[in-house]
């Protein structure tokens, strides 16, 4: 049987990581020592405290009951708790705080919720895809790209965006891929402009707990006024080293909240109970605005990979500054990034290649530090071979 896919699905652009994870898979299956600086995956562990509550949450038998698909009340209570804490925020843990299962979830589940067949949809260029495609594609909604440029400081020039018939926007700072970060200033104007623009404003916040020196991300939910039109996501996958476990929130404005409950109440039944547990627990070691002492640490490892891979790629003529935030660096090829990223295949590097995240992308490489100072090294020994 011919089975045809939908028209959204359809309507969904060409995967270009697809030919690149070919590639990889060919080399490896021929024994290849491939050093992957390409995927956005933390290569250090959970916390030990993290894997022994896992241990235990899971081994009791109460815990393996459906959950709710909003999340448990806990975990929503530990989700307000930590937003005062980090971010001297105030929420209802009843109706301005849901559970997801991973921010991606909720990303392309917020869209479903509010958008309309042909819905205009404001996505960055260069962008996690899963704004475009989960989100505005996949609900029918059409994306209109807001380029962000190196001249700008990788953040959306409001002045000249046109949000004609737009009903969403969506926003990501520390930004993946490029490093950027945003102040409490321009977050301002990120909720002003949503507010004129009668726009729901979707401000994804995975990496706010990935950061360097002095530099602490902000909370969208800091600006006045943000809970008038802003939902903000934020995840457990980076802050503690916990991307398979799926567990993440949205936080703020209580009818996109609802909304995101409504499609969430249709299409799955919550993250596992012990997962909630536990998740709730590392959130609960947040004391204040400052984070514990074991995620200083491992942005520590980080920031450290992080000026070593600059220095190097810096060295090798590839143009890229140290970021604030985030565990990936974002370097000026200048030429094809697709090429590039084969280029480097071919001495055993992988890397992601900056168009896959948009066409203001080309022309740049995302380089993420998640392997060891030793295989950063080594990766920039190989470079030397093409550059
Ligand atoms: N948002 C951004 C910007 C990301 O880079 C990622 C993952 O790489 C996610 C959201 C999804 O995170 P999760 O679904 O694990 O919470």
């Amino acid at each position: 049987m011919e089975f045809e896919f939908s028209d959204r699905i359809k309507a969904l652009p060409l995967y270009l990581f697809a030919r690149m994870e070919e590639i990889i898979r060919k080399k490896q299956q021929n024994g290849a020592d491939i050093i992957s600086l390409g995927i956005g995956d933390p290569d250090l562990p959970p916390p030990k405290f993290i894997l022994d509550a896992l241990r235990e949450e899971a081994s009791n038998p109460r815990n393996h009951g459906y959950s709710s698909s909003i999340g448990e009340y806990d975990f929503r209570l530990a989700v307000t708790e930590w937003y005062k804490n980090r971010f001297s925020v105030d929420l209802d843990p009843e109706k301005e705080v849901i559970a997801l299962i991973g921010s991606k979830e909720g990303l392309s589940n917020l869209a479903r919720a509010f958008i309309n067949e042909g819905d205009r949809v404001l996505v960055p260029d260069p962008a996690y895809p899963v704004y475009a495609n989960g989100g505005a594609i996949l609900s029918g909604g059409k994306p209109v790209y807001v380029p962000l440029i190196e001249e700008k400081q990788w953040l959306p020039d409001l002045e000249n965006i046109n949000p004609k018939g737009a009903k969403m926007l969506y926003l990501n700072y520390p930004n993946n891929p490029t490093g950027a970060t945003a102040t409490i200033k321009e977050l301002e104007e990120f909720v002003e402009f949503a507010l004129k623009n009668r726009l729901i404003l979707c401000y994804d916040n995975a990496y706010s707990e990935i950061t360097f020196q002095d530099y602490k991300a902000p909370s969208i939910l800091q600006i006045d006024e943000a809970k008038e039109v802003a939902i903000e996501m934020n995840s457990c996958s980076k802050t503690f080293n916990m991307t398979g476990d799926r567990i993440a929130f949205a936080v703020g404005n209580k009818k996109l909240v609802e909304g995101l409950a409504k499609v969430k109440s249709q299409t799955d039944s919550g993250s596992p109970k012990y997962v909630q547990k536990v998740a709730a627990k590392a959130l609960r070691t947040y004391k204040g605005p400052e984070p514990p002492e074991y995620i200083l640490e491992r942005n520590k490892i980080y920031e450290k990979r992080a000026q070593l891979l600059v220095s190097e790629l810096t060295s090798l003529g590839l143009k890229c500054k140290m970021p604030k935030a985030t565990f990936y660096i974002w370097a000026k090829c200048g030429e094809s990034s697709m090429e590039f990223v084969e280029k480097m295949l071919s001495v055993n590097v992988a890397a992601t290649p900056g168009v896959g995240f948009g066409n203001h992308g080309e022309g740049y490489i995302r380089f993420a530090v998640t392997c060891k100072e030793e295989r950063i090294k080594e990766a920039c020994e190989r470079l030397k071979k093409i550059l």
